[in-house]
């Protein structure tokens, strides 16, 4: 009888893992047909993800700035997983009891039950905007490449509204973006953004626009983990480049037209990105299995969780304890694609009734962009900084995007973005409207002025 390994999540953690699974049964297929045995056909091995792509998160950034095209930091399944079965829908419950997962249909909306013989979980971590009062409401998240898109599209387009705002008020609250957290997810979108809104503000001739971006961290320097003299460095260097920064504050409110800080202070503001928040998948909440104290996953050594048998779970999700600090590690790409394949041979041996082997990784280092021909990071203890950090940043990341198709495309991407004038075009999704009945036209799609105007109603004005 085959028996089915099914990974949920097709990030990082859950590929890593379904892709070591295939090498692992394709090795021991050669060994068995070696040998002159029948061909060992016993496992399956499923990957379950909502959308039929894998996003390579630490290039989201880009996207905003235009330097890579929004599909190149995009990786079809499919073509990741040549052995393996790849399921497409919205996992909407799992039942440890039973052994069976229930996969909702995009299309349809129909239920799939998929049974596992071994689970791995490998769902990521989701954001929580709710975690600031009107963050949810008025905030932009920056974790899928749907934020990205419309964060880059939401930019070029309050360009265009700040272009024909008489009021000068109105007018600055439109060109002002803030980014709350100064991690290196909060730094790369602030310059991004920075160097996207200088760019496209120059091809308005008709009237001056100044843009500003004002990034709020709750410590007093930016990039903290990075030490001393690379939080320092990258503080300059985030100044040199025009971005506002208001160290040791945190958010205290976000509104329709502001921001409110934590000392009373508040910046006008129509755009607020939030880069914190990290919260666990609510679709794990229902499983009766070991935790943290903040509600995540807590598997041992092994990434086995503690009161689900057969389930493991790695990534973002998972609250791991690394070995040599007893604290949790980080929840970094670098981590998830490591615990994957390390996940992989121990759903194996333990199907095989082997012994499972702890997990152990130290961190490499950490590199973060802090704009055109600047990036900072540790590698291996040794710091680097300015045109090297970056030419390292920009090395590494593309040795790491999966596939050769994509690394051509995003060496291309760079290569034309330093010969040629960046692309400014704000792509609106509105569709033509083909509801019977209705007046032909068109559906409007996004909203437009949120914050342009807090008289009018928070809705769109469009
Ligand atoms: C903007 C940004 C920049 C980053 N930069 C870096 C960096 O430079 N270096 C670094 O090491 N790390 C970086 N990270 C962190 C890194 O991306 C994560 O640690 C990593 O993605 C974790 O991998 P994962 O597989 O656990 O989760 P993910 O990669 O998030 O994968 C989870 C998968 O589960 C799927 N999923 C979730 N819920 C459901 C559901 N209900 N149904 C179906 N599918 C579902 C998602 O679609 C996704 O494909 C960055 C993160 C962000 C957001």
């Amino acid at each position: 009888m085959t028996r089915r390994i099914v990974v949920l999540g097709g990030g990082f953690a859950g590929v890593s893992a379904a892709q070591e699974l295939v090498k692992q049964l394709r090795r021991r297929r050669r060994l068995v047909g070696a040998r002159g045995a029948k061909a060992d056909e016993a496992y399956e091995v499923v990957l379950l993800n909502r959308d039929n792509y894998f996003v390579f998160q630490p290039l989201l950034a880009d996207i905003i700035s235009g330097t890579i095209e929004t599909t190149h930091v995009v990786v079809p399944l499919r073509r990741m997983l040549p052995g393996g079965t790849v399921e497409v829908g919205y996992l909407d419950s799992v039942d440890v009891t039973r052994r069976e997962v229930g996969l909702r249909r995009r299309w349809s909306g129909d239920v799939a039950t998929i049974s596992y013989d071994a689970l791995i979980i490998a769902l990521g971590s989701v954001t929580d905007l709710a975690a600031v009062p009107g963050m949810a409401e008025h905030g932009v998240g920056v974790r899928t490449l749907g934020d990205a898109f419309y964060l880059r599209n939401r930019a070029l387009d309050m360009l265009e509204e700040a272009r024909i705002e008489t009021d000068p008020a109105r007018r600055e609250r439109l060109l002002t973006f803030v980014v709350v957290g100064g991690g290196s997810t909060g730094v790369e979108v602030a310059a991004e953004l920075k160097d996207l809104l200088e760019l496209a503000a120059r091809s308005f001739r008709d009237v001056e626009l100044r843009p500003r971006v004002v990034l709020v961290h709750s410590r007093p320097m930016v990039l903290s983990e990075l030490g001393p003299r690379l939080g320092r460095y990258t503080t300059r260097k985030l100044r040199n480049a025009g971005i506002e920064l208001r160290l040791g504050r945190r958010v205290r409110r976000v509104e329709v037209d502001r921001v409110e800080l934590d000392d009373h202070s508040s910046i006008n503001s129509a755009t607020v990105v939030s880069t914190v928040g990290n919260a666990p998948n609510p679709v794990l909440a229902g499983i009766p299995a070991a935790r943290d104290g903040r509600g995540w996953l807590a598997p041992d050594a092994t990434f086995s969780l503690p009161g689900a048998p057969d389930v493991w779970a790695i990534g973002d999700c998972a609250s791991i304890i690394d070995p040599n600090t007893d604290r949790p590690m980080p929840a970094t790409a670098q981590h998830a694609v490591r615990e994957g394949p390390h996940a992989a041979r121990n759903v194996l041996a333990a199907l095989e009734g082997q012994a499972q082997t702890p997990f152990d990784y130290r961190q490499l280092g950490m590199l973060v962009s802090v704009g055109r021909f600047k990036a900072v990071g540790d590698i291996l203890g040794i710091k680097v900084s300015g045109l090297l950090g970056w030419l390292l940043w920009r090395s590494y990341y593309l040795l790491r995007l999966p596939t050769l198709d994509r690394r051509i495309r995003v060496a291309i991407d760079w290569t034309l973005d330093l010969l040629l004038a960046r692309d400014i075009v704000e792509i609106s999704v509105r569709r033509t409207r083909s509801t019977p009945g209705e007046a032909p036209g068109e559906i409007p799609g996004e909203p437009v002025s949120i914050g342009a105007r807090p008289e009018a109603s928070d809705e769109l004005t469009l």
